[in-house]
Formats: C-alpha cells, structure tokens, sequence
C-alpha cells in the first residue's frame, strides 16, 4: 500500500515551549550541566518519546497517539504531536485514563499517514522513554520493521537511582520530584520523561563518588546502555573497590538494654480513660479526633488485663478505633516500666498503620518517650556480610546485575538495611535470599559487620531496649518453634486481626517444600561449589576436589530428580485427582495412596528424591567439615564455613519435610500436594499441617503466656465467642481467666446501609451451571446499572468470576461502567487505585477481596456478595478438620464449617461502611440466606439488624427507594 507522507501542516504542535527551562522550571537558569561549566550532558542529543495505546499488546492493540520532543544540548529543539486513529475499539478504561474519545479520532490520521514523518524524525537520534520497551514495542510494531536507534530508559535508570520510591511509574515519580502535570496523554508523558530524565542525572551527580565508580560495572553486565552513559560522565573511574572503601566495617554501638526483670508493671485504667475521653490528652493533640465510647470501653478492658495478667477477647466493630484502645494503655504500661508488650499482626497494612502513624501519635500526645521497635524476620535484612561476597563474585546475569546495581545504590543510603525500603520486584524478592541475613550462616559476634555495620545487630538491640515491639503473627510463631531465640523476653502480648490466628498458625506450626524452594537451595548449593572451585585449601587438596566433584555430580543429579518428582507430582493433581478453585489445586494423600498399589502417587520418585537429597547433604557436609578444620587454624576460612552451614541446615529442612510426608506417621498432621500457576511459573509442593491447632496454641504459647489481649472486627459468631476459643486454644485456659468482650461498631447502620436478600436466583450447582451463569450475570448487570457502578462484588469461585466477567465486561462498558477483574486487570494493589480513580466501575475479586478493602466515602457505594463463602470442603486442611470433628461425634457443619462461612461473611460485609458519613447497599445473590435456617446465623452475626428480601426486581425497587431517600437526605 502506498503510504502519503505527512504534511507538516497536518501534524499538530503543540509545542509552545522552547526550553526544557520552560517546562519545569520556570527560573530558566537551573539547568545545571551546562556545557563548559564543569559539567555536562549525560545525552547531548536525544528524542523523548511516548505513545498512547489501546492496550497493552503490541500485537493486539494500536498507537492512539504519539508524542516526539527532541533535546539537543538541553534545549527542545522540535516536537511532533499527533492522533492516531486506531483500527481497534476504543476501550472504555484508555477513554477514561486518557481522555480521548472516539469523536477525537474520527478526524485523526491512520499511522501509515505518519509513518514517513516519524521515521525522519528519530532518524539517528537516541530515543529517550519510560519503560521505552514498551512504546518502542508498538512503534516498531507498527512500522513493520525494528528501528537501530539507542534507546533509554528512564524507568530503569530510575528503578536503579532511586530504589526507594514505592512506586516507579511516570506520575508517581514526577510528583515526588514535584512536577505537577497532567499525565496519560502523550505530549505530556514525553515532557514529563525529560523532567524526570533531568532530576535523574542530578542525582547521578550527588551519588556517592565511590558508587558511582562501582555502578557502570553492573549496568554494563546488565546489558544497559547507561553504563557507557555514566562511564563517561568525567571524574568517574572504575576499578575502585567501593566496598572496602565505602562499607567498610563501623565500630560498636552504644547498647541500651530495656530492664523488665522483676518489673510488674501498672497502667492506671481511669487515666486510659481520660485520655481517651473528649477532654483527654488524644483530643487536645489531634484535631479530628472524636470520643468513641467503645474505644474507651475497650482501652479500660485491656489496661485492667495487663494489670491483672488475664486474657481478653475482645470484637471491636468496624470503626471503634481499636488500635488507639490498645496502643494508650500498651504505651503507658511501657513508659511505667512494665515489661516489654508484643503486638502481633497479620497484615502489613495494618502493621504499617501503627508503626508509622497511630504509635508516634500517640507518643506525641501523651508526650511519652518509650522505645519502640518494629521487629521482623532476619531475612528481611540484608547481610553485609554475603552483600559483600556478592559484589566481588562478578559473575552476575543480566537481572542479577540490575538488582546488585540498585541494592548498591540503596545500601549508600539505608540506616535500616530493611527490605522493605525497597521497592523489589517479584524475580529480585528470589535474588534477595542471595544477600539477605539468615540464621544458618550468620556468623554472629565472630562476624567483622558485627559490631558496627550489621543491621540485624542493630535490630535486634533495638528491640532488646524497647518497651513496645510491633511484630506479625509469622514472626510470632517462629519465636514459639524456635524456643523463643527470635523475640526479646515480653509481657503482655496483644494479637490483633486474631480472626487469622488458626490460619497463621496452621501455616507456620506446618511442614513445606516446593519445586522452588528445592531449586533455590541446589542453585545456592552450586554456587557455593563454583567459587570454592577456584580456592586453594591448604591441605588435604585431593579430598578437596573430590568432594566439590561429587557434590557438583550429585547436585545436577537431584535437579533432575527434584524435577521428575514435582513434574510428576502436579501432573498427577492436574489430572483432576483432587480439589481446584481457580489456577490453585489441591490433592489430599491418603493412607490408602501409601499403601495401596496403583494410586498414581509418585511414591517411587519421592523416595528418589529424598535418597539423592541426602547424598547432596553428605557431600556438602563433607565439605563443611573441611573448612571448619581449617578454620580452627586460620579464621579466614570460617566466613566459607558457615555459607556451607546455611546450605546445610536448608537442605535438611526440606529433607526434614521430604521424610516427614514420605514416612506418614503423625496421624495429627494432614498431608498433601498443592499446584498453583501454569507453565514454567507452575508452582507444586508438599505439604503438612497440623489438624489441631488449638492444642499447640496452648501449649506453645498460652500456658506459659502473661496477658494476652486479642482482637479482631469478626471475632464471634452469632454473638458467640465458642468458635474462635476453641479454635485457637483458649478454651483450655481457665474461664476464670478469659474476659470476653463486644464493642459495638459507632456507624449506625439501620441508617446508613441498605441489606437486600435476592431469593429468585438459581443456586450454584453442576446441574444448574449454565443457567446460574447467566442469570447471575445478568442479575450483576441489573444492579449495578441500579447502583451506577462503585460496586465490589465478591465471589467465591475465580472461575465463576471469570465467566460473569467475560458476560459482563463488554456491556457494562458499552454503558459507561468500566470492569475490572483480580489478575485479569492487574494484581490487587492496581485495582483498587483503578477502582478509585474510574468514577463509575464495578471490581470483581475472590478470596483476599473479602478483608482489607478499606474504600471510604463514594467510590465504594456497594458490595454484591455473589454465594455464601463457604469454604470449599475437600481443601485437604478443611476436609481433615472436618473429619476430625465428625469422628469426635460433633457436628462439623455447625461447629466448624458454618462458622467460618459466617466470620468470612461478617468481613465481606464491613467492606461498605468504613466512616460515619458513607452509605450503601449490601445485596447477597445466594438464596439460601433467606430460604435455611442457618441463614439466620449469618444475618444475627451482623451489625445491621434489618433487612430487605425478594425477588431481583423488587430488590431493584427496593435499591432505588433507598438511594432516593439517600440522595434527598442529602440535599436536605
Ligand atoms: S553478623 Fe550475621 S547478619 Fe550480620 S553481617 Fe555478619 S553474617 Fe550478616
């Protein structure tokens, strides 16, 4: 096809600045590398570039716009801006994020028509973009044939510059720089990429000299063509050792020990009281803060467990404020001088909550000065010690090289050395266990990091002289099976979010091995191996080298066996063998798959399995040995010792598993297999839980506990605490003991919310699958055009999700409601700031959608909860706990299955009200609410007593009275 040059004329400038001074900065003069000055351009010529698409593929979706600014010397010296009318539908999310509609278009050239114009207008020029990847992708695409230009990408250089930010997107980063602009439309994304290509090489120049020196050699490994970039910045040479130089180890830290021994500690109830209170300390010092009497109910509760040394079960309904309730009297009890208080949580959220905003407030108001702690995993540090080895190994791959180059960056920087500060992809979350602590090679005191430099030490004597450590449920429990080595000795211990106590514990107090985990360890193991290849041991030279020979034989050979087996392993679950929701399956093993012939198990490559892993644990121990015996004569080679060590201890761990499962011996454990993912991402393992839980609770913890307080949102069940006791153990402390506790929730819910119970929908079934399908979808679709979108709606089944999603999706959006629908818009974080940001869209989510959302104000309006969440039956962990109770005579329908169903349904509710001001309607799809009895349990559980039932239009009626009556309250 012949294709028409553009005429100038036809492309719009919009370019009406001449200078990248005018973009950004409008003093005009800050353009520091100014030629001749001293300083210089890291491009002296590039192309900024952006396009914008209707979608995500190259190959499926087209270039709406494109947006060229071309930089020479730091002046812009051309642009090119147009529309491009693409072949593809215009999807409702692009119109809404870009702003441009099919009216914009209509008049648009075709990209063939822009072609000619482009070409020569990048034509030689370095091509400058963020994630350049991408638009380079569909340019490329559209042209038909790949372009020679060097290309750049601000994204990497700025994942690698500023690997703090939590977020690296265009806007995110520009409005950290502060550049406040307008985004997603091309013209302006390509200016904001050299404001913030600007702001990049300044902090190239503030970079540590020594730093700088170190960071070309990693981007060039990398593949990056920055490396030559800031190689050639003047005054950087390469070849320093930064490390040496820059890490070099510190001297010892002043040590503050927090005294408890012999300490008993008092908080005083009726101060908690008043500072809680309207006239008390909280107000005085917050502006927005109101009296809640639940939350003072709740603070006096817990000051006079810790005096009294009981356990309280405390259910705080949504909005009480029951961080505040806990945190003034676990302050005041720690400025006293009682002893240490842990609070454990089970989200990072809630976690982040306290320790960044409720704790220093509260210390600010009260004016107290306790130290405080936020304790977690040593893995979550980074060992200076194996950061070290790791940079003099030079043998990096690409990813590898840019995750060194940004930690490298970082480390300059941390006071913490915590992970968390950066911000880690999923593949470098796998490269972080290369230098991140552990407890099997640390070397402890005998380590030269120790005293100054290491930031486990570090956190480890802040928490020792702290009177309050914040923690997580997961490092709690890895206190109780390490014997208390990870935590400082604690008083009073509170367990928030104690609704997942059962699950946490299950998990940690359990056994597991995956493909990966199997893979991680023989890819550290091999390591090790190649660079003890190149040492010279001072003796026994021949039993040296046999040993690395046979270690790295055995090691390719359980590789395969490893793979074999979990290959094997999850082709038989997939084979339908056992339980599937989702992507995730699950397959219980049975005594009879043990002993009974013909069941399909991969028994024969399980023993393989763990016959070849103790062969590799031979030889690495061998190994071990050796260095250890040389290191009682020279202590250098104790650091190599103590790498084997760690190798060592993770392969019987998994060993440890892998016998565990094999050998089937512990009748109070439940055994299975798990596959979740597809494709090389396809993750298997084995597993083993124990079935009861509440037994280990109280022995680990509870019999030998001080006060403990736990709490939740949802914690009983038809206003019975029986359930949750039981579940976790506390059933087995004497009642005389416990205080049980309820505080109502503030929000008045016959006010504010709307609960409607549809009683005309099929019930999900084999027998009625298609059919549930589509009314369910169309039921979805009659509401939520009743709500006008701002919906959640919950379901149980991703499957089912999947398919109302593929029913709904174009709809919805042909009326203006955008859809969005967990991992297949994005992960969960991603939807809910889409959700926020559209107006008018509906997010579909399964299981983590259920908790957590919290949505104030009108982008939530409602939530459709699609099926009753039951959890699945024959889940290995669920079915066995079932059994467990049925052989115990009891009934596990009412005594366990229901009342799960009925705290997950209590959570998927709170979603809606989260303040004072919100409103808005709960619909519940499953019939079985209205028509069985045990409905009655689920309604009974809830804070809002009254409800609406009938068919799907009167329920539309219903929904549309109400927000009537809403809306004229509000204009009242
Ligand atoms: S003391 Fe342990 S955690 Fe700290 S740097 Fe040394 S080896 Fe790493």
């Amino acid at each position: 096809m012949k294709r028409k040059r553009m005429n100038r004329t036809m492309i719009q400038e919009i370019w009406d600045s001449n200078t990248i001074e005018e973009i950004h900065r409008p003093e005009k003069n800050i353009f520091r590398w100014t030629k001749g000055s001293g300083s210089e351009f890291l491009l002296e010529r590039y192309v900024a570039l952006d396009l914008e698409t209707t979608g995500l593929s190259p190959d499926w979706d087209d270039i709406i716009e494109i947006g060229l600014i071309k930089v020479e010397g730091g002046r812009v010296v051309d642009s090119l801006h147009s529309l491009v009318r693409p072949e593809k539908k215009l999807p409702l999310k692009i119109k809404e994020l870009t702003g441009i509609d099919e009216e914009m278009l209509a008049g648009a050239p075709r990209f063939e028509q822009l072609e000619e114009s482009v070409l020569s207008f990048v034509e030689g020029e370095n091509i400058l973009g963020h994630c350049i990847g991408f638009d380079m992708g569909f340019l490329e695409r559209a042209l038909g044939k790949p372009l020679p230009n060097s290309r750049y990408d601000t994204l990497e250089l700025a994942r690698t510059l500023m690997p703090t930010a939590s977020s690296h997107s265009l806007p995110d980063l520009c409005a950290r720089l502060g550049f406040a602009a307008s985004f997603h439309r091309a013209m302006d994304d390509a200016r904001a990429v050299i404001f913030l290509y600007d702001k990049l090489a300044e902090y190239l120049r503030q970079l540590d000299g020594n730093v700088l020196a170190y960071l070309p050699a990693f981007l060039e490994r990398a593949g990056s063509p920055w490396s030559e970039v800031i190689s050639g910045l003047s005054g950087v040479s390469r070849g320093l050792n930064v490390f040496e130089q820059h890490f070099s180890p510190g001297g010892e830290e002043g040590r503050e020990f927090y005294r408890r021994s012999g300490v008993k500690g008092y908080v005083d109830p009726e101060e908690v009281r008043n500072i809680l209170s309207g006239a008390g300390m909280l107000a005085g010092g917050m502006p927005s803060f109101e009296t809640r009497h639940g939350q003072i109910q709740m603070s006096v509760e817990v000051a006079r467990t810790f005096n009294e040394e009981r356990f309280l079960l405390v259910e705080a309904g949504t909005g009480t404020g029951k961080s505040l309730a806990y945190l003034v009297p676990a302050l005041l009890w720690a400025a006293g001088g009682g002893p240490r208080v842990v609070i454990a949580t089970k989200t990072i959220n809630l976690q982040d909550q306290l320790w960044y905003r409720d704790i220093p407030m509260v210390k600010e108001c009260l004016g107290i000065d306790v130290k405080t702690a936020l304790a977690k995993g040593r893995s979550n540090y980074l060992c200076m010690r194996k950061w070290a080895a790791s940079l003099s190994e030079g043998r990096w791959t690409g990813p590898e090289a840019l995750f060194l180059a940004r930690i490298l960056v970082w480390a300059n920087e941390t006071s913490s050395g915590d992970k968390i500060e950066v911000n880690l992809g999923f593949q470098e979350e796998e490269m972080w266990i290369n230098i991140c602590a552990d407890s099997y090679s640390c070397m402890g005191s005998g380590c030269r990091y120790y005293p100054g430099r290491c930031f486990v030490a570090r956190a480890k004597r802040e928490a020792e002289s702290s009177g309050v450590i914040v923690t997580n449920h997961a490092l709690l429990f890895s206190d109780i099976k390490t014997g208390n080595m990870v935590l400082p000795a604690f008083g009073p211990l509170v367990i928030d979010e104690a609704h997942h106590l059962e699950d946490a514990a299950t998990e940690q107090l359990g056994k597991h091995v995956s493909r990966g985990d199997m893979r991680r360890w023989l890819n550290r193991s091999g390591r090790l191996v190649s660079k003890s290849w190149e040492t010279a041991p001072p003796s026994d030279q021949d039993i040296w080298m046999n040993c690395l020979v046979g270690v790295r034989e055995e090691t390719g050979r359980l590789r395969s066996t490893a793979d074999q087996f979990f290959a094997a392993a999850g082709s038989f679950v997939l084979r339908g063998k056992g339980s599937a929701e989702g992507d995730h399956h699950s397959y219980r093993i049975r005594s009879e798959d043990i002993s009974g012939d013909g069941s399909g198990l991969p028994w024969g490559e399980l023993s393989n399995l763990i016959f070849r892993t103790r062969t590799v644990l031979e030889g690495l121990r061998k190994i071990t040995e050796l260095l250890s015996g040389w290191a009682a004569e020279d202590e250098s080679w104790s650091e190599k010792a103590k790498d084997y060590v760690q190798a060592v201890s993770l392969g019987e761990e998994m060993l440890d598993c892998l016998e565990f499962v094999y050998g089937y011996s512990d009748q109070s454990f439940v055994y299975w297999i798990s596959v979740s993912g597809q494709g090389e991402w396809r993750h298997v393992s084995l597993n083993a839980s124990p079935v009861r839980v509440g037994e280990l609770l109280y022995d680990r913890l509870f019999s030998c506990a001080g006060p403990v307080v736990m709490t939740s949102a949802t914690l009983t069940t038809n206003g019975s605490f029986d359930f949750f006791a039981e579940r976790v153990g506390i059933d087995r402390v004497a009642a005389i003991k416990v205080a049980k506790s309820t505080i109502e929730s503030p929000f008045e819910y016959e006010k504010q919310a709307l609960l409607c119970l549809v009683n005309s929908l099929p019930l999900q079934g084999p027998e009625a699958g298609r059919k549930y399908l589509l009314e369910t979808g169309a039921a979805l679709e009659e509401l939520v055009m009743e709500l006008g979108g701002r919906t959640l709606v919950l379901f149980t089944s991703h499957r089912v999700l999947r398919e109302v999603y593929g029913y709904l999706k174009s709809s919805l959006e042909e009326k203006g409601i955008s859809v969005l629908g967990h991992n297949i818009d994005g992960n969960r974080s991603r939807l809910v700031e889409d959700f926020i940001r559209l107006k008018k869209s509906v997010l579909m989510g399964t299981a983590s959608f259920w908790e957590g959302i919290d949505i104030p104000g009108e982008s939530l309006s409602s939530v459709i909860m699609v099926k009753l969440p039951f959890p699945s039956p024959s889940a290995p962990v669920i079915e066995a706990r079932i059994e467990d109770l049925n052989a115990l005579g009891r009934s596990s329908f009412g005594d366990y299955y229901l009342p799960m169903a009925v705290i997950r349904f209590k959570q998927g509710f709170g979603r809606l009200i989260r303040t004072e001001r919100d409103r808005g309607v709960v619909v519940v799809l499953d019939r079985r609410l209205a028509e069985k009895g045990y409905g009655r349990k689920f309604l009974g559980s809830l804070p809002l007593k009254s409800h609406f039932r009938g068919d799907l239009s009167a329920v539309r009626n219903k929904i549309s009275e109400w927000l009537a009556g809403v809306a004229g309250n509000l204009n009242q």
